[in-house]
């Protein structure tokens, strides 16, 4: 791509994962009807899911998973000396995610229960930003691809970043669902930050809160839904504690 006959400098970025599913870079990965164009952008160096090559030499990294054992914290800590700006895509990343639910129990508990007789050396799961400094962080199980490309876009061209600040509820809204609270099901889209397009509630699925707090969730009124419908906090907090993005929320019972 030429601009006034002059071929402008590609930003070069990594995208590198540690522990975690790989499916935040999949979802980068898929859809070619716009990877093409997002690529046009960017000197991809360093990208397992997508090229061969492994160049050390980026500008922005992108960095999928949690942290679980002491290589990996070494070898982020080296991809954050190289690379100017770090962003942690994903639940996993941004929160610890899924792999999180293993803090609560003993390791050596998880480690028997999964592992048998082969035990793997695990550490207590940490996020990105417990290790090194995070200039972004882009939350999702999976991330939205619409919204990482828009992102490092952003990041390239050097305009403001910007996330929705209400809830999933407002997007639920706009697509007419049905509230699944009147179906029965707990959801946490009342609490949990929009930009997923309420993928989940537009299914009839409660939503477990992937992209962490709303900066305008109300909790207090939260919990009035949970209570006009029959729910307590307690019977909430499986999916408030899933991904480990949410605040506690005290068990009040009353
Ligand atoms: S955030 Fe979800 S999709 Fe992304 S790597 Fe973690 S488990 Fe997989
Ligand atoms: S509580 Fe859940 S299902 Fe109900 S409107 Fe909000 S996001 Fe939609
Ligand atoms: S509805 Fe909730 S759980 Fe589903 S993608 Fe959106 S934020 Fe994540």
């Amino acid at each position: 791509m030429k601009y006034l006959g002059i071929e402008p400098e590609k930003i070069k970025i990594g995208s590198f994962d540690f522990t975690c599913c790989e499916g935040c870079q999949l979802q980068l990965a898929n859809k070619e009807d716009t990877l093409v164009d997002f690529l046009a952008l960017l000197d991809v160096v360093n990208f397992r899911e997508i090229s061969s090559h492994r160049g050390e030499d980026y500008d922005i990294a992108l960095i999928e998973g949690s942290i679980t054992r002491a290589d990996e914290v070494e070898r982020l800590k080296k991809i954050r000396k190289r690379a100017k700006i770090l962003v942690a895509v994903g639940s996993c990343a941004c929160f610890g995610g899924v792999n999180q639910i293993k803090n609560k129990f003993p390791i050596e508990d998880v480690v028997r229960e999964v592992y048998g007789d082969d035990p793997v050396e695990t550490l207590p799961v940490r996020k990105v930003s417990d290790i090194v400094k995070v200039d972004l962080e882009i939350p999702g199980c999976p991330v939205s691809k619409e919204e990482v490309e828009r992102i490092v876009v952003n990041l390239v061209t050097g305009a403001e970043i910007k996330f929705p600040k209400y809830p999933v509820c407002v997007e639920c809204r706009r697509n007419l669902n049905t509230c699944v609270f009147d179906l029965g099901q707990i959801c946490l889209g009342p609490i949990t930050r929009a930009g997923c397009g309420a993928v989940c509630t537009t299914g009839k699925t409660g939503c477990i809160g992937c992209r962490g707090p709303a900066e305008e969730a109300n909790y207090e009124e939260f919990r009035q839904i949970l209570k006009d419908h029959g729910f307590t906090v307690r019977q909430a907090l499986e999916r408030i504690n899933f991904y480990g993005g949410l605040p506690e929320m005290v068990i009040d019972e009353s």
